[in-house]
């Protein structure tokens, strides 16, 4: 009896995992990923290719994509690559037309394009800083998602996930426009999630703390920041890209099958409330 019980045990035990594995692979899907030639964009790629995912990747300059492309290429990665400034109608249709014609489809899109050309008080920031920070944050990520909404239904559903920030919870000291930027972000995901579960496509949001890129390097490289910040982190230090791109990567996979407009906040512990 123990011994029949034991063989159902290991049946089950090895079904389970056959099917977690099952779960987690994105063999056959399609990733575009926006920003991906360096930090958090670069790891997300990675992160979506070794699961199995074609992943295009993009960013403003020939020479980022290059480097990028023969980074995956080299760690086995399957990788189309093309440029694209998220902020410019063309160059997203291009990134659009490449990846149909490239990889045949679309199953996932990452929205991780930002900018942040203002440092100070909020009431100094000007008309056109707004422009510029709302076009590229929030507004090409919607008409990013408004694009590729249709390739995904004709493949039976798909995944977008936004990055936002936790400055999306709490605005940053003297980066107040760039903080609402990121908090429109969580409400993107929440106006977008029930209408597109419609057509099976799941929206989520993550908004990583302080990630160790080039884009965040006054803030980690200045210890006197970091040992403050360090007072609200549970987790005492920086995080980096990957563990970020591992989360972006799950919300991707048939593993969260049942979430859909949510925010995961990736911070090390910091205290996140709208
Ligand atoms: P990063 O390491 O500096 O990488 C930025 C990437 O974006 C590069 O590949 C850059 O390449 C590309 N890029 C910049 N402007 C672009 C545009 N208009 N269109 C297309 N690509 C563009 O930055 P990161 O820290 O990974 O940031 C990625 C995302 O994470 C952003 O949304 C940011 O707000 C968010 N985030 C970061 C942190 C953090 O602590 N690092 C924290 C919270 C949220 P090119 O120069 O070739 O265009």
């Amino acid at each position: 009896m123990f011994r029949s019980a034991f063989r159902c045990l290991k049946t089950n035990l090895v079904a389970g995992q056959r099917t977690m594995s099952h779960q987690s692979s994105l063999a056959g899907k399609v990733a575009i990923i926006t920003a991906s030639t360096d930090g958090i964009g670069l790891a997300a790629a990675q992160a979506l290719g070794e699961r199995g995912a074609h992943v295009v990747v993009s960013s403003r300059r020939q020479a980022n994509v290059e480097r990028a492309v023969a980074l995956l290429k080299s760690q086995g990665i399957q990788v189309t690559g093309t440029t694209c400034n998220v902020g410019r109608g063309e160059d997203r249709e291009k990134l659009i037309q490449t990846t149909l014609e490239q990889c045949g489809g679309i199953d996932i899109l990452v929205s991780n394009a930002a900018v942040n050309p203002f440092f100070g008080n909020i009431l100094d920031s000007t008309e056109e800083v707004w422009d510029k920070i709302l076009s590229v944050n929030v507004k090409s990520a919607f008409l990013m998602t408004k694009l590729v909404v249709p390739h995904m239904s004709k493949r039976g559903g798909g995944n977008v996930v936004f990055v936002s920030s936790v400055a999306g919870y709490q605005p940053m000291q003297a980066l107040g426009p760039y903080s609402v930027s990121k908090t429109a972000l969580l409400g993107l995901t929440k106006a977008l999630a029930p209408e597109l579960a419609q057509s099976n496509i799941r929206v989520n949001c993550v908004a990583p703390g302080v990630i160790k890129t080039r884009f965040s390097n006054a803030l980690w490289e200045n210890e006197d920041i970091m040992e403050e910040f360090k007072k609200q982190l549970s987790i005492k230090r920086v995080g980096q890209p990957e563990e970020i791109g591992g989360v972006i990567a799950f919300l991707c996979t048939e593993e969260a099958s049942y979430i859909t407009g949510e925010t995961i906040t990736v911070t090390g512990g910091m205290g996140c409330r709208l």
